[in-house]
């Protein structure tokens, strides 16, 4: 193969430059270069229909929800709660009840793990996790299994870093009760088989969470078809706010998991001789909501619905393709993740400097690039790395920006090696 073939197989109907257009953002320079941005695993950037949507709000519609006797409030409410029905539709959820708004993925997890884990963990009880799970997928189920006498164990992951299915049905037993599992590695990009985990993990009576916070943006998810009892995901990984995101339950789960927090919203009744609890999805809603990080995850919904969502997986997967064999080509850095179904997340270490070195040298060219253990230090470990430079591709990525990347890499290799 000549040296600029990968290059060629850049050829997709997609019309990037259109989507593009659509990020002011992008269309900056950065220490005396065009932004290249290649960090999206950690963030993805706002297009101008979410920017307008959250700044519309707040200029035109601003009140709190569900209380006021007023026209604000009537509009506020209205938008927060369409954006509800627009989540439950774009999941596939049966009812927008079981559409919990909460501040991340983070917090979904941590909501199912104290509220359903404390009522249904009992000592010895297993909770299984990959060994390649973003920090928020590990840690709140070790805090309650803690305190309830409960394990943790990880599923293993290969040196590709492919769950080991085999490993996985001989973890198996009727004291698995919880298997949470990421759809994606953040670290890695492996995409997981969940599918075939939620039915193995279903038949000996386990309830799956999906930590879809790195698969929402990628492809359409249908909670109903894929089975889970929860899905987790944030609204910033898919154009849309920080400080917002979406817990999914099944309706029995939810109905009878007691609440996450207590305060305003969250009761119907409060009395010192007792309280009762709202209804569904309002119990696990407690105080004055994020109401305008609702509304831009509404318009960034609407953003993914309006788009060519299998175009851009396929223009996702060249740049992916293209940027890896450009690696190779370059010479002196190693691929870490080779799963043969990934996302376009590129995690790699080079022989020559510490990826934060790369990483510096990279932000002098413009170039915006995660290093360090992506928040999933146990497969680091596994893998004997401090961590790796991770150039995470979006839908609005470039052929341009792949040739940026490689110059700026074979900068780094000049300076360092
Ligand atoms: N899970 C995965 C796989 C992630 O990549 C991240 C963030 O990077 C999280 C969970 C946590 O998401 P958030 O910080 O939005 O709560």
């Amino acid at each position: 193969m000549s040296c600029c073939n990968w290059r060629l197989s850049l050829l997709t109907s997609f019309d990037v430059a259109a989507v593009r257009a659509q990020f002011p953002i992008l269309q900056q320079e950065v220490n005396g270069h065009p932004l290249v941005y290649l960090d999206n695993a950690a963030t993805t950037q706002k297009p101008e229909s979410v920017i307008e949507a959250i700044a519309n709000y707040y200029r035109f519609d601003n009140s709190n929800v569900h209380r006021g006797a007023h026209a604000l409030s009537d509009r506020a409410t209205e938008q927060f709660e369409g954006a509800r029905n627009k989540v439950a539709e774009f999941i596939n959820s049966p009812t927008s009840l079981q559409v919990l708004w909460t501040r991340g993925t983070t917090e979904g997890i941590n909501l199912v793990a104290s509220s359903w884990g404390r009522e249904h963990l009992q000592p010895g009880d297993r909770v299984l996790v990959s060994a390649m799970e973003h920090h928020s997928n590990i840690v709140p189920w070790q805090m309650v299994a803690q305190e309830v006498g409960a394990k943790v164990e990880p599923i293993p992951v290969d040196e590709l870093g492919v769950i080991d299915l085999a490993v996985f049905d001989s973890l198996l037993d009727e004291r698995v009760k919880m298997v949470a599992l990421g759809h994606v590695s953040n670290a890695l990009g492996s995409i997981n088989p969940v599918e075939d985990v939620i039915q193995k993990a279903h038949a000996v009576g386990a309830k799956v969470l999906v930590d879809a916070a790195q698969s929402i943006a990628h492809w359409p998810i249908d909670v109903q078809r894929i089975d889970c009892d929860f899905l987790a995901f944030s609204a910033h990984k898919m154009f849309g706010p920080t400080g917002m995101g979406v817990l999914y339950g099944k309706r029995e789960l939810l109905e009878t998991m007691r609440p996450y927090q207590g305060g305003g919203e969250m009761i119907e009744s409060v009395s010192f001789a007792g309280t009762v609890y709202n209804r569904l999805p309002y119990k696990f809603e407690a105080g004055t909501p994020n109401i305008a990080g609702a509304v831009g995850m509404g318009a960034a919904v609407d953003f993914l619905r309006g788009l060519d969502r299998s175009g851009a997986d396929t223009h996702e997967k060249q740049l992916l393709g293209a940027a890896e064999q450009a690696l190779i080509e370059l010479g002196g850095f190693k691929l870490v993740g080779r799963a043969e179904h990934k996302v376009a997340v590129m995690s790699f270490v080079a022989d020559f400097a510490h990826p934060q070195d790369i990483g510096m040298i990279l932000d002098q060219q413009g170039i915006a690039v995660r290093t360090g253990n992506h928040c999933a230090q146990p497969i680091m470990d596994q893998y004997g790395l401090p961590g790796t430079v991770r150039a995470s591709f979006s839908l609005y990525n470039t052929q341009a920006d792949i040739d940026a990347l490689m110059a700026g890499l074979a900068k780094a290799k000049m300076f360092l090696a």
